[in-house]
Protein backbone atom coordinates (compact mmCIF):
# COMPACT_ATOMS: atom_id res chain seq x y z
CA UNK A 1 0.00 0.00 0.00
CA UNK A 2 2.75 1.98 0.66
CA UNK A 3 4.69 1.54 -2.86
CA UNK A 4 1.34 2.67 -4.10
CA UNK A 5 0.79 5.69 -2.18
CA UNK A 6 4.47 6.61 -3.03
CA UNK A 7 3.93 5.60 -7.20
CA UNK A 8 0.66 7.76 -6.76
CA UNK A 9 2.48 10.64 -5.72
CA UNK A 10 5.11 10.32 -8.36
CA UNK A 11 2.38 10.36 -10.79
CA UNK A 12 1.10 13.23 -9.74
CA UNK A 13 4.29 14.90 -9.53
CA UNK A 14 5.22 14.20 -13.02
CA UNK A 15 1.91 15.43 -14.43
CA UNK A 16 2.32 18.55 -12.54
CA UNK A 17 5.39 19.01 -13.89
CA UNK A 18 3.75 18.35 -17.05
CA UNK A 19 1.26 20.69 -16.61
CA UNK A 20 3.67 23.46 -15.48
CA UNK A 21 5.89 22.67 -18.61
CA UNK A 22 2.57 23.03 -21.13
CA UNK A 23 1.87 25.56 -19.43
CA UNK A 24 5.06 27.56 -19.93
CA UNK A 25 5.33 25.96 -23.48
CA UNK A 26 1.72 27.47 -24.41
CA UNK A 27 2.59 31.27 -22.86
CA UNK A 28 5.93 30.97 -25.03
CA UNK A 29 3.95 29.79 -28.20
CA UNK A 30 0.93 32.65 -27.64
CA UNK A 31 3.54 35.53 -27.95
CA UNK A 32 4.21 34.73 -30.85
CA UNK A 33 1.08 33.48 -32.38
CA UNK A 34 -0.34 37.47 -33.53
CA UNK A 35 2.60 38.29 -35.21
CA UNK A 36 3.38 34.92 -36.91
CA UNK A 37 -0.46 34.84 -38.75
CA UNK A 38 -2.00 31.85 -36.52
CA UNK A 39 -5.09 34.03 -34.56
CA UNK A 40 -8.22 34.13 -36.58
CA UNK A 41 -11.36 35.15 -35.89
CA UNK A 42 -14.99 33.03 -36.70
CA UNK A 43 -18.33 34.60 -36.53
CA UNK A 44 -21.61 33.09 -35.11
CA UNK A 45 -24.95 34.39 -36.40
CA UNK A 46 -27.36 35.69 -33.94
CA UNK A 47 -30.67 35.46 -34.91
CA UNK A 48 -34.10 38.13 -33.96
CA UNK A 49 -36.73 35.23 -32.74
CA UNK A 50 -39.64 36.96 -34.10
CA UNK A 51 -39.00 37.34 -37.29
CA UNK A 52 -35.88 35.15 -38.20
CA UNK A 53 -33.95 37.79 -39.90
CA UNK A 54 -30.25 37.82 -39.21
CA UNK A 55 -29.44 40.81 -36.35
CA UNK A 56 -25.60 40.33 -36.22
CA UNK A 57 -22.28 38.44 -35.59
CA UNK A 58 -20.58 37.32 -32.29
CA UNK A 59 -16.81 37.44 -33.16
CA UNK A 60 -14.74 34.21 -31.77
CA UNK A 61 -11.06 34.11 -31.87
CA UNK A 62 -9.17 31.37 -32.98
CA UNK A 63 -5.67 30.08 -32.64
CA UNK A 64 -4.41 27.88 -35.27
CA UNK A 65 -1.18 26.47 -33.72
CA UNK A 66 1.12 24.35 -36.32
CA UNK A 67 1.98 21.83 -34.37
CA UNK A 68 -0.75 21.81 -31.43
CA UNK A 69 -3.51 22.11 -33.82
CA UNK A 70 -6.30 24.55 -33.07
CA UNK A 71 -6.36 25.48 -29.50
CA UNK A 72 -9.48 26.24 -27.94
CA UNK A 73 -10.27 29.51 -26.40
CA UNK A 74 -11.09 28.47 -23.10
CA UNK A 75 -7.43 27.31 -23.24
CA UNK A 76 -5.77 30.26 -23.97
CA UNK A 77 -7.91 33.16 -23.27
CA UNK A 78 -7.21 32.67 -19.95
CA UNK A 79 -3.39 33.08 -20.54
CA UNK A 80 -3.73 36.09 -22.62
CA UNK A 81 -5.45 37.31 -19.89
CA UNK A 82 -3.08 36.66 -17.33
CA UNK A 83 0.12 38.12 -19.02
CA UNK A 84 -1.56 40.66 -20.92
CA UNK A 85 -1.56 39.55 -24.15
CA UNK A 86 -4.99 39.88 -24.96
CA UNK A 87 -4.98 43.68 -25.18
CA UNK A 88 -2.88 43.37 -28.10
CA UNK A 89 -4.84 40.20 -29.89
CA UNK A 90 -8.22 41.94 -28.67
CA UNK A 91 -7.26 45.01 -30.30
CA UNK A 92 -6.41 43.38 -33.51
CA UNK A 93 -9.57 41.39 -33.23
CA UNK A 94 -11.88 44.45 -32.77
CA UNK A 95 -10.15 45.65 -35.80
CA UNK A 96 -10.54 42.82 -38.07
CA UNK A 97 -14.41 42.12 -36.60
CA UNK A 98 -15.14 46.43 -37.41
CA UNK A 99 -13.57 45.81 -40.78
CA UNK A 100 -15.80 42.46 -41.55
CA UNK A 101 -18.85 43.89 -40.60
CA UNK A 102 -18.02 47.15 -42.89
CA UNK A 103 -18.08 44.57 -45.46
CA UNK A 104 -21.10 43.12 -44.77
CA UNK A 105 -23.08 45.79 -44.40
CA UNK A 106 -21.78 47.46 -47.45
CA UNK A 107 -22.47 43.93 -49.51
CA UNK A 108 -25.74 44.12 -48.02
CA UNK A 109 -26.36 47.73 -49.27
CA UNK A 110 -28.62 50.69 -47.75
CA UNK A 111 -31.84 49.13 -47.48
CA UNK A 112 -31.14 45.74 -45.72
CA UNK A 113 -31.68 45.75 -42.28
CA UNK A 114 -28.18 46.89 -40.32
CA UNK A 115 -25.77 44.04 -38.86
CA UNK A 116 -23.82 44.24 -35.79
CA UNK A 117 -20.93 42.74 -34.45
CA UNK A 118 -20.27 41.70 -31.14
CA UNK A 119 -16.99 41.33 -29.27
CA UNK A 120 -16.14 39.57 -26.35
CA UNK A 121 -13.78 42.03 -23.80
CA UNK A 122 -11.48 40.65 -20.65
CA UNK A 123 -11.58 42.27 -17.68
CA UNK A 124 -8.00 43.25 -18.75
CA UNK A 125 -8.94 45.19 -21.43
CA UNK A 126 -11.29 47.42 -19.39
CA UNK A 127 -8.62 47.82 -16.67
CA UNK A 128 -6.09 48.66 -19.46
CA UNK A 129 -6.11 52.45 -20.80
CA UNK A 130 -5.84 51.99 -24.37
CA UNK A 131 -9.16 50.00 -25.36
CA UNK A 132 -10.99 53.50 -25.55
CA UNK A 133 -9.04 54.33 -27.89
CA UNK A 134 -8.30 51.45 -30.00
CA UNK A 135 -12.42 51.50 -30.17
CA UNK A 136 -13.08 55.47 -31.13
CA UNK A 137 -10.02 54.96 -33.70
CA UNK A 138 -11.59 51.40 -35.04
CA UNK A 139 -14.73 53.31 -34.95
CA UNK A 140 -13.58 56.52 -37.36
CA UNK A 141 -11.75 53.83 -39.78
CA UNK A 142 -14.31 51.88 -40.59
CA UNK A 143 -17.17 54.69 -40.55
CA UNK A 144 -19.42 52.34 -38.55
CA UNK A 145 -22.22 53.66 -36.55
CA UNK A 146 -21.08 53.00 -32.91
CA UNK A 147 -24.69 51.40 -32.19
CA UNK A 148 -23.32 48.33 -34.43
CA UNK A 149 -20.32 47.97 -32.54
CA UNK A 150 -21.22 45.82 -29.31
CA UNK A 151 -18.96 44.87 -26.79
CA UNK A 152 -19.43 41.77 -24.41
CA UNK A 153 -18.60 41.74 -20.96
CA UNK A 154 -18.57 39.12 -18.03
CA UNK A 155 -20.39 40.01 -14.83
CA UNK A 156 -17.57 38.68 -12.91
CA UNK A 157 -15.01 40.66 -14.86
CA UNK A 158 -17.10 43.78 -14.02
CA UNK A 159 -17.39 43.05 -10.62
CA UNK A 160 -13.94 42.29 -9.92
CA UNK A 161 -12.78 45.83 -10.46
CA UNK A 162 -16.28 47.98 -10.28
CA UNK A 163 -14.58 51.49 -10.43
CA UNK A 164 -12.14 51.11 -12.76
CA UNK A 165 -14.44 49.35 -14.99
CA UNK A 166 -17.32 51.72 -14.34
CA UNK A 167 -14.91 55.10 -15.46
CA UNK A 168 -13.77 52.43 -18.64
CA UNK A 169 -17.84 51.30 -19.77
CA UNK A 170 -18.89 55.29 -19.11
CA UNK A 171 -16.20 56.46 -21.64
CA UNK A 172 -17.49 53.55 -24.37
CA UNK A 173 -20.98 54.62 -23.39
CA UNK A 174 -20.46 58.07 -24.48
CA UNK A 175 -18.62 56.92 -27.43
CA UNK A 176 -22.00 55.53 -28.28
CA UNK A 177 -20.94 51.63 -28.59
CA UNK A 178 -23.51 49.33 -27.08
CA UNK A 179 -22.33 47.02 -23.95
CA UNK A 180 -23.62 43.38 -23.19
CA UNK A 181 -23.27 41.59 -20.30
CA UNK A 182 -22.37 38.23 -21.15
CA UNK A 183 -23.17 35.13 -19.61
CA UNK A 184 -25.39 36.55 -17.98
CA UNK A 185 -26.93 34.47 -14.49
CA UNK A 186 -23.26 33.13 -13.45
CA UNK A 187 -21.82 35.52 -12.04
CA UNK A 188 -23.01 37.72 -8.92
CA UNK A 189 -26.28 38.12 -10.88
CA UNK A 190 -26.44 41.48 -8.53
CA UNK A 191 -30.11 43.34 -9.96
CA UNK A 192 -28.98 46.48 -8.47
CA UNK A 193 -25.72 47.05 -10.64
CA UNK A 194 -27.34 46.01 -14.02
CA UNK A 195 -29.13 49.75 -13.30
CA UNK A 196 -25.45 50.82 -12.87
CA UNK A 197 -24.08 49.67 -15.86
CA UNK A 198 -24.23 51.55 -19.36
CA UNK A 199 -25.64 47.86 -20.60
CA UNK A 200 -28.14 47.96 -23.88
CA UNK A 201 -28.16 43.79 -23.92
CA UNK A 202 -27.84 40.90 -21.96
CA UNK A 203 -26.68 38.03 -22.80
CA UNK A 204 -28.55 34.87 -21.14
CA UNK A 205 -26.24 31.91 -20.42
CA UNK A 206 -26.25 28.28 -22.43
CA UNK A 207 -26.79 26.81 -18.91
CA UNK A 208 -30.37 28.44 -18.55
CA UNK A 209 -30.82 27.92 -22.49
CA UNK A 210 -30.57 24.33 -22.26
CA UNK A 211 -33.02 23.24 -20.54
CA UNK A 212 -36.13 25.35 -21.65
CA UNK A 213 -39.10 23.99 -23.28
CA UNK A 214 -38.43 20.87 -21.24
CA UNK A 215 -40.37 22.03 -18.02
CA UNK A 216 -36.89 22.10 -17.29
CA UNK A 217 -35.95 23.82 -13.47
CA UNK A 218 -34.49 27.09 -15.71
CA UNK A 219 -37.80 28.11 -17.17
CA UNK A 220 -39.22 29.76 -14.31
CA UNK A 221 -35.60 31.77 -13.65
CA UNK A 222 -35.59 32.39 -17.74
CA UNK A 223 -39.14 33.97 -17.18
CA UNK A 224 -37.89 36.46 -14.57
CA UNK A 225 -34.72 37.14 -16.31
CA UNK A 226 -37.07 38.23 -19.12
CA UNK A 227 -39.54 40.06 -17.23
CA UNK A 228 -37.06 42.16 -15.33
CA UNK A 229 -35.02 43.21 -18.71
CA UNK A 230 -38.29 44.07 -20.49
CA UNK A 231 -38.87 45.93 -17.80
CA UNK A 232 -35.52 47.78 -18.07
CA UNK A 233 -35.50 47.94 -21.35
CA UNK A 234 -32.55 45.96 -22.21
CA UNK A 235 -32.45 43.40 -25.00
CA UNK A 236 -32.13 39.72 -24.52
CA UNK A 237 -29.81 37.06 -26.46
CA UNK A 238 -30.07 34.00 -25.34
CA UNK A 239 -26.87 31.76 -25.81
CA UNK A 240 -26.36 28.23 -26.94
CA UNK A 241 -30.06 27.44 -28.50
CA UNK A 242 -29.85 24.05 -30.65
CA UNK A 243 -32.85 23.20 -30.71
CA UNK A 244 -36.00 24.03 -32.38
CA UNK A 245 -38.46 23.56 -28.62
CA UNK A 246 -35.98 25.94 -27.28
CA UNK A 247 -36.10 28.78 -29.85
CA UNK A 248 -40.41 28.16 -30.02
CA UNK A 249 -40.51 28.43 -26.13
CA UNK A 250 -37.97 31.44 -26.48
CA UNK A 251 -39.77 33.44 -28.73
CA UNK A 252 -43.04 32.63 -27.22
CA UNK A 253 -41.65 34.58 -23.76
CA UNK A 254 -40.49 37.26 -25.92
CA UNK A 255 -37.19 36.55 -25.51
CA UNK A 256 -35.43 39.21 -28.13
CA UNK A 257 -32.60 37.52 -29.90
CA UNK A 258 -31.13 33.92 -30.33
CA UNK A 259 -27.57 32.65 -31.06
CA UNK A 260 -26.48 28.90 -30.92
CA UNK A 261 -25.85 25.83 -33.21
CA UNK A 262 -29.52 25.82 -34.08
CA UNK A 263 -28.85 28.91 -36.78
CA UNK A 264 -25.17 28.16 -37.51
CA UNK A 265 -21.55 27.52 -35.92
CA UNK A 266 -18.94 30.18 -35.61
CA UNK A 267 -17.22 30.08 -39.02
CA UNK A 268 -15.16 32.23 -41.53
CA UNK A 269 -16.48 35.22 -43.24
CA UNK A 270 -16.59 33.18 -46.39
CA UNK A 271 -19.02 30.63 -45.17
CA UNK A 272 -20.93 33.15 -44.09
CA UNK A 273 -21.32 34.97 -47.68
CA UNK A 274 -24.66 33.55 -48.68
CA UNK A 275 -26.69 33.60 -45.11
CA UNK A 276 -25.62 37.71 -45.59
CA UNK A 277 -27.71 37.85 -48.97
CA UNK A 278 -30.43 35.75 -46.87
CA UNK A 279 -34.08 36.87 -45.77
CA UNK A 280 -33.89 34.71 -42.66
CA UNK A 281 -31.11 32.31 -40.75
CA UNK A 282 -32.73 29.74 -41.23
P1 LIG B 1 -18.63 32.92 -24.84
O1 LIG B 1 -18.35 34.38 -25.04
O2 LIG B 1 -19.73 32.56 -23.90
O3 LIG B 1 -18.88 32.36 -26.31
C1 LIG B 1 -19.84 31.39 -26.62
C2 LIG B 1 -19.23 30.02 -26.71
O4 LIG B 1 -20.27 29.06 -26.84
C3 LIG B 1 -18.34 29.86 -27.95
O5 LIG B 1 -17.28 28.96 -27.61
C4 LIG B 1 -19.29 29.18 -28.93
O6 LIG B 1 -18.63 28.43 -29.93
C5 LIG B 1 -20.09 28.31 -28.02
N1 LIG B 1 -21.42 28.01 -28.56
C6 LIG B 1 -22.14 28.79 -29.39
N2 LIG B 1 -23.32 28.23 -29.67
C7 LIG B 1 -23.37 27.05 -29.00
C8 LIG B 1 -24.36 26.01 -28.89
O7 LIG B 1 -25.46 26.06 -29.47
N3 LIG B 1 -24.06 24.96 -28.08
C9 LIG B 1 -22.88 24.87 -27.43
N4 LIG B 1 -22.66 23.77 -26.68
N5 LIG B 1 -21.92 25.83 -27.51
C10 LIG B 1 -22.16 26.92 -28.29
P2 LIG B 1 -15.77 29.31 -27.97
O8 LIG B 1 -15.71 29.96 -29.31
O9 LIG B 1 -15.01 28.07 -27.73
O10 LIG B 1 -15.37 30.41 -26.92
C11 LIG B 1 -15.28 30.09 -25.56
C12 LIG B 1 -15.08 31.33 -24.73
O11 LIG B 1 -13.81 31.91 -25.00
C13 LIG B 1 -16.08 32.44 -25.02
O12 LIG B 1 -17.29 32.17 -24.37
C14 LIG B 1 -15.34 33.64 -24.47
O13 LIG B 1 -15.50 33.72 -23.07
C15 LIG B 1 -13.89 33.30 -24.77
N6 LIG B 1 -13.48 34.02 -25.99
C16 LIG B 1 -13.57 33.64 -27.28
N7 LIG B 1 -13.07 34.58 -28.09
C17 LIG B 1 -12.68 35.62 -27.30
C18 LIG B 1 -12.09 36.91 -27.54
O14 LIG B 1 -11.85 37.33 -28.66
N8 LIG B 1 -11.81 37.68 -26.43
C19 LIG B 1 -12.08 37.26 -25.17
N9 LIG B 1 -11.80 38.07 -24.16
N10 LIG B 1 -12.65 36.07 -24.91
C20 LIG B 1 -12.94 35.26 -25.96
CA1 LIG C 1 -19.37 36.13 -25.52
CA1 LIG D 1 -21.48 33.86 -23.38
CA1 LIG E 1 -19.47 31.30 -21.68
Amino acid sequence: AKGQGRNAYALFDTSLRDQVRDRMNLEQALRSALSRGELSVHYQPIADLATGELDGFEALMRWQHPTLGSVSPLDFIPIAEETGLIVESGAWLLREAAGQLAQWRAARGPGARPLHVSVNVSVRQLRDGALVGVVRDVLAETGLPPEALWLEITESGVMEELETALATLDALRDLGVTMAIDDFGTGYSSLSYLNRLPVGIVKLDRSFVCEVGRHGANESIVRAVLAMTRAMHLRVVAEGVETELQSDWLREQGCDLAQGWLYGKPALPAEHDELIHRATVR
